[in-house]
């Protein structure tokens, strides 16, 4: 723990309200950041349990991306013992949350949460990088719909062509050749993982399950995913175009952006920061700081709390904080947060089912149709049940 001095250090500026959650290496709390009375997330990192270079490349990360799709970074405290990483708080649920009330998504309730997604890793991979533990637990979804990626603590900036060998993120999210213990592309590891997980949004199971890094590369070779009969066509393209065991066969983020299943993605429009930064200051001067103090705070880039304020009123000014983003109606009119009654969702066994083209996805569909419409009730407790062991994150 942080000596009482320290603790100070936080306190000063923040007052701890509860816990948001924890993960595999630090827990969240939800914290009031007093100067500006905005509710932040604080991510606490004991330095005792969690290696040095782990922090900093979460914190180096977050810090150097903004994107609405994208936690947003505020400030970092480092004392001797942990580091507290301040975030945006996204006043919602994690998806894996989400998906337990929900047991499985329409393929039209999974589009605007997926289409966000790839957003977000889009941005990521076009600065090279990769994020390395996409998974449901790891993306926020507000209750206006807002998705927001998080923990970067596997993430990592690749130089062109640089290939990684340790194997981390969660195993039944891993690529097969992450699996098979060989050199790989992290950004394209990453599109695995965004397949396994809009195949666990539309059907509430995972494609490929096992207990071991060995089981699931069995698995991945040996048999293919189940295809049931309510899968649309175009979902069935994406799923198998990122489900692609070869590497050099997996389409891109870029390519992925094209998919006609996705529709059209809103582009990422950078803060207007020039129109805001006078306004920000501005505020800060009547909240009792000087002009002098502002700027060299900004000059020497100073993680001090006048830096936090700073970073949190910009980004307040910007576009908000998450409950003042766009309150659009979606999935169907209905605000994500008011849970339909799971009945309705249910897919009728008269429903038509897709008809197939050609090929492997066919064949697939033929032979997986029938099962397909028991095997879909059986729900994401099922596959709670399951994975629960499997779903933590792994470095090896
Ligand atoms: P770990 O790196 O230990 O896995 P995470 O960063 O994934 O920790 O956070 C753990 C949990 O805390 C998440 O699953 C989520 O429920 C919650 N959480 C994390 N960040 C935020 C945030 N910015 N706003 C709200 N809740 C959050």
């Amino acid at each position: 723990m942080a000596s009482p001095l320290e603790e100070n250090i936080l306190e000063k500026d923040f007052r701890i309200l509860t816990s948001l959650g924890s993960g595999g290496f630090g827990e969240v709390k939800l914290a009031c950041h007093l100067p500006t009375h905005t509710q932040v997330a604080v991510k606490v990192l004991e330095k005792k349990k969690i290696s040095l270079a782990h922090i900093n490349t979460e914190v180096e990360i977050l810090q150097s991306v903004e994107h609405r799709n994208i936690v947003h970074f505020f400030h970092v405290i480092d004392t001797s013992t942990i580091t507290y990483l301040i975030m945006e708080y996204v006043s919602g649920k994690d998806l894996d949350v989400f998906l337990q009330e929900r047991d499985f998504l329409e393929e039209d309730e999974a589009r605007p949460i997926f289409q966000q997604v790839v957003s977000g890793v889009h941005f990521l991979h076009q600065k090279r990088i990769a994020h390395r533990d996409i998974k449901l637990e790891n993306i926020l979804i507000d209750r206006a719909g807002n998705v927001k990626l998080c923990d970067f603590g596997m993430a990592r900036q690749l130089a062109e062509g640089q290939m990684l060998e340790k194997v981390c993120g969660t195993l039944l999210y891993l690529a097969p050749e992450i699996l098979a213990r060989k050199p790989y592309d992290g950004l394209v590891g990453d599109m695995w993982s965004l397949g396994v997980l809009l195949y666990v949004l539309v059907t509430g199971e995972f494609p490929y399950t096992g207990p071991t890094l060995e089981h699931m590369y069995k698995a991945i070779t040996t048999t293919k995913y189940p295809i049931f009969c309510y899968m649309s066509k175009p979902f069935l393209i994406i799923i198998e175009q990122l489900l692609m065991i070869p590497t050099w066969d997996r389409i891109t983020i870029c390519q992925l952006q094209e998919r006609q299943w996705l529709g059209n993605i809103k582009e990422h429009a950078a803060p207007a920061t020039k129109k805001i930064l006078p306004r920000v200051v501005r505020t800060m001067c009547t909240m009792g700081y000087t002009c002098e103090d502002i700027v060299s705070s900004l000059k020497h880039k100073q993680p001090n709390n006048l830096m936090a304020t700073f970073n949190i009123l910009k980004y307040k000014l910007s576009c908000g904080d998450s409950q003042q983003q766009s309150q659009k109606p979606w999935l169907n009119g209905s605000p994500i947060g008011a849970v339909r009654p799971l009945l309705t969702l249910k897919r009728r066994a008269s429903e038509p089912a897709f008809p197939p083209s050609t090929g492997d996805v066919k064949r697939h569909f033929h032979e997986e149709a029938v099962e397909g419409r028991g095997r879909r009730c059986q729900s994401y407790k099922m596959l709670n049940r399951y994975s629960r062991l499997k779903k933590s994150p792994v470095q090896m």
